[in-house]
C-alpha cells in the first residue's frame, strides 16, 4: 500500500492552505471540512460530482485515473478533479485500495432551497474497515475495525484490551489478554484496520499484504471517562461490564471511531449487544496454524482450495458469515461439539429437510446488513423489499423444520434434536413488520426514494388522493389534443410538455388563423407557435403541485416505515442469527452427505487419543483423483516421527488429522470411514522455513521464533504439527534443533505431536522414548516410473540418498567419494543406525544402485521392470532428495580445492534447485538436465 500517497493528502490540501485567507466561500467551506478530517480525503459533492481540489485533485486523478481539471475563480486557479457520484463505488474502491481513507462532504440541504451557499458536511468516513456499502463489501464476510489499549493497575499485568466492530452488521466483540493472545486474537478477526491506543503494544498482521492497516485515531477516545461516555448509550453501567479497563478503554474508542465514520451522527443503533469472550473459550489456533492449514487462504501447498472453499455449501450471506466465524473458533467445549453434531446428524438423515432448507434459505438476503442499513437510516425502498423477501422465508423454514421426511408423515413432527428445535423456536417471523413493508412499500421500487413510486397505493389515504388528481390532470391534458384539434379544426394541432416551459399546444404557422382568442404565446419556433390557455396552465400548476407533494409525502411515509422497521432491531438481529446458524449446519450436513464425512466421536476422558480410520484431506482429495486414505493413531501425548521421501505424502497426512480435529470442534463431520477424538485446546503447526517458500517468509529466524512459542505455550492439550523443522539452518544444527525440540515436546509438555523430518537419525527416539513412534511413508517404481503410495505405514524408513544425487548431477568424483566417507563417520560417530526394529535398516548400497539403475533405465528404456522388487525395498526413495544431505554434498564441492570452477557453477546450480517442490518426474528431469552439462564440461 503506498502509504507516501495517503500522508501527502489527507486533512487539508497544502495549495488549499496557503490560499485559506482569499478563497470564495466554497471552497472555504471545502477547506474547513478537510480540516476537520486530517486523516481522510475529503471528496466535496458538487451537484453531480464528488470534487477534490490542489493536492487532493491530483492524488484523486492519479488513483482513480480520472481527468485533473482546474476550477478557476476570481481568487485564482484550483486544480480539480471529481467521480461521479452515482457511480462512485469502484473509485472509492481504488481509493480505499490505494490506503485512502475517504470523508464524503455531501450536500444536506436542498440546492434549489439554499439561499446562497449549499450546506455541506461530512456524512460518512469510508475507510477500509468501516465501509458499509454493499458495492465495497465482499458478500457474505466481516470486516472489522478493531482497537487495542494497554492496560492499567486495575488489570491483570501484561493486559492488553481487544475490541471490534463490523460497522457494516452491528456485531461488536470485545476481550483481553496478554499480548500474543491478543496478537492471536487478532489474526482470527482479520480486521481491515486497527486503531491503536497510545499505550498499546504494537501489532503488525502475520501477512503484510492482506492484513490490516494500523491507525492512531483520537487518542483522547482511548481515555477511560470519554470511554465510559461513549458506551453508556450502548449499555447499562458499562463500569461495570467489563474485566479491566483495558477492555473498556478499546470497546469505547473502537465505538468512537465506528461513530465518527458514520458521520458522528451519535451511537449505532444497531449495534444491541456487546459481545465480551474468552479467547480460551475456543480451540486457539494462530496465525501461523491458520496458514499452514490453509484454512481461508491458499498458499499453494496443495490444491487451490481452502478448508473453507471445501466447506462452505451455504446458501445464503448469513450462513456464509456464520461458517466462517465458526471455523474461525473451533469449540473447546465437549458437548456444545456433539450438540452441532447431533443437528448436522439429523439433517444428514432427513434429506427431505435438509434440501427444502437449502431452497428455502437461497432466497434470504444479507439480513445482518440490512438492518445495519435500516437503522442507519441509509436503507432505500428496494432494501425494504429485500427484508420482506427475507422474511417471507420464515415461516417455510419453521414448517420445513417441523415437517417429516415425507410429506404427511406423522412420526417426524418435530426436530428430534435440541440445536434445531432451539433454532426453530428462535425463527421469529416478525409478522407485523412483514406485513407493514408489504402493505407499504411497491412491489418493485426504483432506487431513489424522493422521487416518489416507493409506496404502494391504498396505504395512505392523502397520499392516494395526491395521485388522484395528479392522474386526472393528467389525463385531462391527454385528452385535450383531440379536444382542442376539433374546437379549431387544425388536423396537426399537438399537445406537448417539455421541462421548461411545461405544457403547450403547438400549431403550425400555416394554420396560424384558426388560433382561438384563448391561447397564449408561450414560444415561436421556426416553423410554429406554442401556446397556452388560461385552464391548461391551472391544470398543469394543479397536476406539479400534486407530484411533489406526492412525492414528499411518500418520502415521508417511507422514512416512517423504515424508522418503525429499525424500531425491531434486536428482534430482526436474533432472527439473522437463528437463520445463520440454520444455514451452517444445513451447510455441514450437505458437505457431510455429498463427501462422504463420518460423525466423529468426542471422547473427553483421559486416554483419549486421536483415532482415525480412513482419513483424508479434505482440501487435497477434491482435486486427487485417487486420494489414498489413511489411518492415525495417536495416543495422548504421543508423537509420531515420520520419515520419507519428499513428495511421498507426509505433510498432507499430519495436515489431514489437524484437519479432522479442526472440523470436528468446529461441529463438521470429518472426511474418513470412522473417526474417534479427543477435544484439543491449542493447535500449533510449524512448517520448516524451507518448505514454506510459498508464504515469502522464509526465514530461518522465523521458523525459530515459531517454534519458541510452541515450546513455550503447547500442552497436554495440544496438537502439535512439525514439518520439516530445523530444515532451515546448517545441517548439524537443524538435526540438534530437530531433536531436541522433539524431546522436548514429548518430556516436558506431553503434547501430541506429529513429526516430518528429513533428518533420519531423529528415528531413533522410537527406542529412547515411551511414547514416540515412527511412521514413514514410501515410493515404488512401476514401469520405470517412480510412484508414490501415499500409504502410511508404520517403522522408519530408510536413510537419505542425497549423495547419490550429487553424483548424478555431476559433483567431480572425488567429491562424491569424500562425501560418501563423511556421511559413513557420521553414522558411525554419531547415534548409530535406526534402532526402530520396525524400521528396515538399510544399506546405503542398496538405495545408490537403484537410482543408478533407474536412471540407467530411463536412458534405456527396454527393460522397465527388472527392478521392482528392489525398489520395494526402499532404495528408490531418490527422486527427489533431502536437501540436506544435497547441502553436505555441496559444500563439500564448495571447499574441495580440486574441483573445476565449473563444478562449483553446478553445485550453485544443483543447491538452487527446489527439488522440494517438484514432483518426481520434475526432479529427474532437472538432475538429467544438470548431469549432462557436467558431461560437457568435462
Ligand atoms: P511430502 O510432505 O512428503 O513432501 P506432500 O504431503 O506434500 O508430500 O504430498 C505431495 C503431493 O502428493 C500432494 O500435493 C498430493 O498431490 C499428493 N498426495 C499426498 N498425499 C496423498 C494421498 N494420501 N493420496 C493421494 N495423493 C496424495
Ligand atoms: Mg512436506
Amino acid at each position: 500500500m503506498p502509504t507516501a500517497d495517503r500522508e501527502a493528502v489527507a486533512g487539508l490540501p497544502p495549495g488549499i492552505a496557503a490560499a485559506r485567507e482569499e478563497l470564495t466561500p466554497m471552497l472555504s467551506q471545502y477547506a474547513d471540512l478537510c480540516a476537520a478530517h486530517e486523516d481522510a480525503l475529503v471528496l466535496f459533492q458538487v451537484g453531480d460530482f464528488y470534487e477534490a481540489f490542489c493536492e487532493a485533485a491530483a492524488a484523486v486523478a492519479r488513483v482513480c485515473e480520472v481527468t485533473l481539471t482546474e476550477r478557476s475563480d476570481s481568487t485564482g486557479d484550483y486544480p480539480m478533479a471529481g467521480i461521479p457520484i452515482d457511480n462512485a463505488a469502484p473509485y472509492l474502491e481504488s481509493l480505499l485500495d490505494a490506503g485512502y481513507r475517504v470523508a464524503l462532504g455531501d450536500q444536506v440541504e436542498d440546492a434549489d432551497q439554499a439561499s446562497g451557499l449549499v450546506d455541506r458536511a461530512v456524512t460518512e468516513v469510508i475507510t477500509p474497515g468501516t465501509v458499509v456499502e454493499d458495492d465495497l463489501l465482499e458478500a457474505g464476510t466481516t470486516n472489522y475495525v478493531a482497537a487495542v489499549a494497554g492496560g492499567d493497575e486495575s488489570d491483570p499485568p501484561s493486559s492488553v484490551g481487544l475490541a471490534a466492530v463490523d460497522v457494516s452488521t452491528g456485531e461488536c466483540l470485545v476481550t483481553a489478554g496478554d499480548r500474543d493472545d491478543v496478537a492471536e486474537e487478532l489474526d482470527r478477526i482479520a480486521p481491515a484496520e486497527l486503531i491503536a491506543g497510545p499505550d498499546a503494544p504494537e501489532f503488525a498482521p502475520a501477512d503484510a499484504e492482506r492484513g490490516w492497516t494500523t491507525h492512531a485515531h483520537d487518542s483522547g477516545a482511548f481515555e477511560r471517562r470519554a470511554a465510559v461516555e461513549r458506551l453508556e448509550p450502548y449499555l447499562p453501567d458499562p463500569d461495570r461490564r467489563f474485566d479491566g479497563d483495558a477492555e473498556l478503554r478499546a470497546a469505547g474508542a473502537v465505538l468512537a471511531y465506528a461513530e465518527y465514520t458514520q458521520g458522528d451522527d451519535g451511537p449505532l443503533s444497531y449495534v444491541t449487544r456487546i459481545r465480551r469472550y474468552d479467547p480460551r473459550d475456543r480451540l486457539r489456533l494462530d496465525a501461523a496454524a491458520q496458514r499452514s492449514l490453509e484454512l481461508f487462504e491458499n498458499r499453494g501447498l496443495g490444491a487451490s482450495d481452502t478448508l473453507f472453499d471445501a466447506l462452505d455449501e451455504t446458501s445464503c450471506a448469513l450462513g456464509r458469515r456464520c461458517l466462517e466465524r465458526w471455523l474461525r473458533r473451533p469449540l473447546v467445549d465437549a458437548d456444545a461439539i456433539r450438540g452441532r453434531h447431533d443437528a448436522v446428524g439429523e439433517l444428514v438423515d432427513r434429506t427431505v429437510v435438509r434440501e427444502r432448507l437449502a431452497d428455502a434459505l437461497g432466497a434470504a438476503y444479507d439480513l445482518e446488513r440490512l438492518v445495519g442499513r435500516i437503522s442507519r437510516g441509509r436503507a432505500d425502498a428496494r432494501d425494504l423489499r429485500s427484508l420482506h423477501a427475507t422474511l417471507a422465508v420464515v415461516p417455510e423454514l419453521k414448517a420445513t423444520l417441523a415437517e417429516g421426511d415425507e410429506v404427511g408423515s406423522e412420526t417426524d413432527d418435530d426436530p428430534r434434536t435440541d440445536r434445531l428445535r432451539d433454532l426453530r423456536d428462535r425463527l421469529d417471523e416478525l409478522a407485523e413488520i412483514r406485513e407493514l413493508i408489504d402493505d407499504a412499500i411497491a412491489v418493485n421500487p426504483p432506487p431513489e426514494i424522493t422521487e416518489g413510486g416507493v409506496i404502494r397505493e391504498g396505504f395512505d389515504e392523502d397520499l392516494d388522493a395526491l395521485r388522484a388528481t395528479e392522474r386526472e390532470g393528467r389525463e385531462w391534458v391527454a385528452d385535450l389534443e383531440a379536444a382542442e384539434r376539433e374546437r379549431t379544426g387544425i388536423d396537426s394541432l399537438s399537445v406537448g410538455h417539455n421541462q421548461v416551459h411545461g405544457y403547450y399546444i403547438e400549431v403550425t404557422d400555416a394554420n396560424l388563423d384558426r388560433v382561438p382568442d384563448d391561447y397564449r404565446r408561450r414560444q415561436t419556433l421556426k416553423n410554429s407557435e406554442r401556446y397556452y390557455t388560461p385552464e391548461l396552465k391551472e391544470r398543469e400548476e394543479e397536476i406539479v403541485g400534486a407530484a411533489e407533494r406526492a412525492d414528499a409525502t411518500e418520502y415521508e411515509l417511507f422514512v416512517d416505515v423504515r424508522e418503525r422497521v429499525a424500531g425491531e432491531t434486536e428482534r430482526l438481529q436474533a432472527l439473522a442469527d437463528a437463520i445463520a446458524e440454520i444455514d451452517a449446519l444445513r451447510s455441514l450436513s450437505t458437505v457431510a452427505v455429498e463427501r462422504d464425512y463420518v460423525r466423529p466421536t468426542v471422547r473427553t476422558d483421559d486416554d483419549a487419543g486421536v483415532e482415525i480410520e480412513g482419513g483424508r484431506h479434505p482440501v487435497v482429495e477434491r482435486a486427487e483423483e485417487a486420494f489414498v486414505p489413511n489411518d492415525a493413531d495417536l495416543p495422548p501425548g504421543s508423537i509420531a516421527v515420520i520419515t520419507g521421501p519428499n513428495m511421498s505424502g507426509k505433510s498432507t497426512y499430519m495436515r489431514s488429522v489437524a484437519l479432522a480435529v479442526v472440523l470436528a470442534q468446529t461441529g463438521s463431520f470429518v472426511p474418513a470411514q470412522a473417526a474417534s477424538l479427543p477435544v484439543f485446546d491449542r493447535l500449533f503447526t510449524r512448517v520448516g522455513a524451507s518448505d514454506d517458500i510459498a508464504g515469502g517468509q522464509s526465514t530461518f529466524m522465523r521458523e525459530m521464533s515459531e517454534l519458541t512459542e510452541i515450546l513455550h505455550d503447547a500442552g497436554p492439550s495440544s496438537l502439535v504439527l512439525l514439518d520439516e523443522v530445523g530444515r532451515g539452518t546448517a545441517t548439524t544444527d537443524g538435526r540438534a534443533i530437530a531433536r531436541a525440540a522433539a524431546e522436548f515436546v514429548h518430556d516436558e509438555l506431553a503434547a501430541t505431536a506429529l513429526f516430518a523430518t528429513h533428518y533420519h537419525d531423529l528415528t531413533d527416539l522410537a527406542a529412547e522414548r515411551d511414547r514416540v513412534f515412527n511412521l514413514h511413508f514410501t515410493a515404488t517404481r512401476e514401469d520405470g516410473d517412480v510412484t508414490f503410495l501415499h500409504r502410511v505405514a508404520p517403522g522408519a524408513s530408510s536413510s537419505s540418498y542425497g549423495v547419490e544425487v550429487a553424483e548424478l548431477a555431476g559433483v567431480p568424483a572425488p567429491v562424491v567419494e569424500r562425501s560418501r566417507e563423511l556421511v559413513a563417520d557420521e553414522a558411525d560417530g554419531g547415534s548409530g543406525p535406526a534402532a526402530d526394529p520396525t524400521g528396515p535398516d538399510e544399506d546405503d548400497a542398496a538405495g545408490d544402485a537403484s537410482l543408478r539403475e533407474f536412471l540407467a533405465e530411463e536412458a534405456d528404456a527396454s527393460d522397465p521392470g527388472d527392478s521392482a522388487r528392489e525398489a520395494e525395498r526402499g532404495g528408490d526413495e531418490s527422486a527427489a532428495d533431502p536437501p540436506a544431505a544435497e547441502r553436505e554434498a555441496t559444500d563439500a564441492a564448495a571447499s574441495s580445492d580440486g574441483s573445476a570452477a565449473a563444478s562449483t557453477d553446478l553445485a550453485d546450480d544443483l543447491r538452487a534447485l527446489d527439488l522440494a517442490r517438484m514432483t518426481p518426474i520434475e526432479a529427474l528431469n532437472a538432475l538429467h538436465d544438470l548431469q549432462s552439462r557436467a558431461t560437457d564440461d568435462e
